[in-house]
């Protein structure tokens, strides 16, 4: 059995995946989906020249003097409400009420807002003045938001692979997207294996635990962009095995998330049963927690299989089965955020890349990490208890207090 980096085992399982196809979607369905195709802008935003203000469309000149001790009287010729096409063209001494938003006439190049007139009444429905006197003055593009200056047409505003934020939705909808192509959402089928696990609603019974790891794990794979199926718990035999990786086939699944019984002892049957429809590999990686990771296919169906241990099992998913999720989802770039933090004690290691249960926390304008706890591999309570995990490389034997390394926020 070869001990791989977790470089490596990460390139290995990553090349068997490639984006699953893309479908359309009603635009409201598209929050943190994934784009599966740049964004062409196929107008200008704003689409036409329009006013910032509430007040009154000008030509500058003819307020470019305007002081409240020298009023610029005008003549009042429209009324522009937001939605509304105006047709005239103001004529020198001309001005037209215009609303927010509303189309700038032909002929004006200002707006000059209410507060800067002796009209200051905004109220919907009262009737337009017949003349206006110009308080301030005005110099040309004031209060206009002018047609392209946000986008112009045929500029790229999203890239394909980006996962859409809400913001997202706004613009496509300003540019007339109703329905976008995203990537479909990757489907995983989920199961634990073990004779010990009971689930979580039965009373404990002597040798037996609960079986944790299902539900981390698919609450992972649903915060990964992904629909986790859950298969249930297989026993540790051949048949049970077999009947849940069946499943999975008849569910056409992108790919099989297991945990458990990957471990040397329990691993021979698994591997019988997948080795019957497919291949395995089961993999040393260079890496605490979760050394044991097992990659292979059932039926052309990749399958993961994760060690049982629920902290080893958390950071085998964020190792491996987070970019393999992206990768499939067409999501570029990936999603992790990763931040130098300064370890608040010496850290010893034993060499393999280490990934460490961390509260950071600002201190004086630097990032301290903290040890949750104990970091045997079974005690979930001091993940639960971290917001990162530290990330001693390969190779490192000791960090002295003090030094900087990297951590993944969780
Ligand atoms: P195994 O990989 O089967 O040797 O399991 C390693 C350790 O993880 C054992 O202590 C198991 O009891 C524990 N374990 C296995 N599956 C789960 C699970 N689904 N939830 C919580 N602990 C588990
Ligand atoms: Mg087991």
């Amino acid at each position: 059995m070869s001990l791989l980096s977790v470089d490596q085992a990460r390139e290995r399982i990553l090349s068997h995946f490639q984006p699953v196809i893309p479908e359309m979607l009603p635009l409201a369905g598209c929050s943190k989906r994934v784009l599966a195709a740049d964004i062409v802008a196929p107008n200008d935003l704003p689409p036409f020249d329009n006013s910032s203000m509430d007040g009154f469309a000008v030509r500058a000149g003819d307020v470019a003097e305007a002081a409240t001790d020298s009023p610029r009287s005008l003549r009042v010729v429209a009324d522009i409400p937001a939605g509304s096409h105006p047709t005239i063209s103001l004529a020198a001494g001309e001005a037209a009420r215009i609303m927010t938003g509303a189309p700038v006439p032909q002929g004006a190049d200002a707006v000059v807002p209410v507060e800067d007139t002796n009209f200051n009444d905004r109220a919907a429905g009262t009737p337009v003045p017949e003349n206006v006197q110009i308080l301030k003055p005005a110099k040309p593009g004031w209060n206009i938001r002018p047609r392209g200056m946000d986008i112009l047409s045929g500029e790229i505003v999203l890239h394909k692979g980006r996962l859409l934020k809400p913001q997202d939705l706004g613009l496509l909808a300003m540019l007339g997207f109703a329905n976008v192509s995203v990537f479909r959402k990757p489907r995983i089928a989920l199961f634990s294996s073990g004779d010990e696990l009971l689930p979580p609603e039965a009373p404990l019974e002597e040798g037996k635990i609960r079986d944790s790891n299902s539900y981390t794990l698919a609450a992972l794979i649903e915060e990964a962009g992904a629909e986790g199926i859950r298969l249930g718990v297989a026993k540790d035999n051949y048949d049970s095995v077999k009947d849940l990786l069946e499943k999975a086939v008849e569910l056409k699944v992108d790919l099989i998330l297991s945990s458990a019984g990957v471990s040397v002892g329990a691993f021979d049957f698994v591997k019988q049963v997948i080795e019957s429809n497919g291949s395995m590999d089961f993999w040393r990686v260079n890496m605490r927690p979760g050394k044991p990771v097992a990659f292979g296919d059932y039926k052309e169906i990749p399958i993961i299989g994760l060690p049982g241990n629920p902290v080893s099992a958390f950071v085998g998913f964020e190792v491996f089965v987070r970019p393999a999720l992206e990768k499939l989802g067409g999501l570029a770039g990936g999603s992790r955020q990763t931040v130098r933090v300064r370890c608040d004690e010496q850290i010893d290691s034993d060499g393999r890349e280490s990934y460490l249960r961390v509260q950071v926390q600002e201190e004086n304008g630097a990032w301290v990490a903290r040890l949750t706890g104990h970091q045997g591999s079974g005690n979930l309570h001091s993940l639960v208890q971290a917001n990162a995990l530290l990330i001693i490389p390969a190779g490192v034997k000791c960090v002295p207090a003090g030094q900087e390394v990297d951590a993944w926020l969780i």
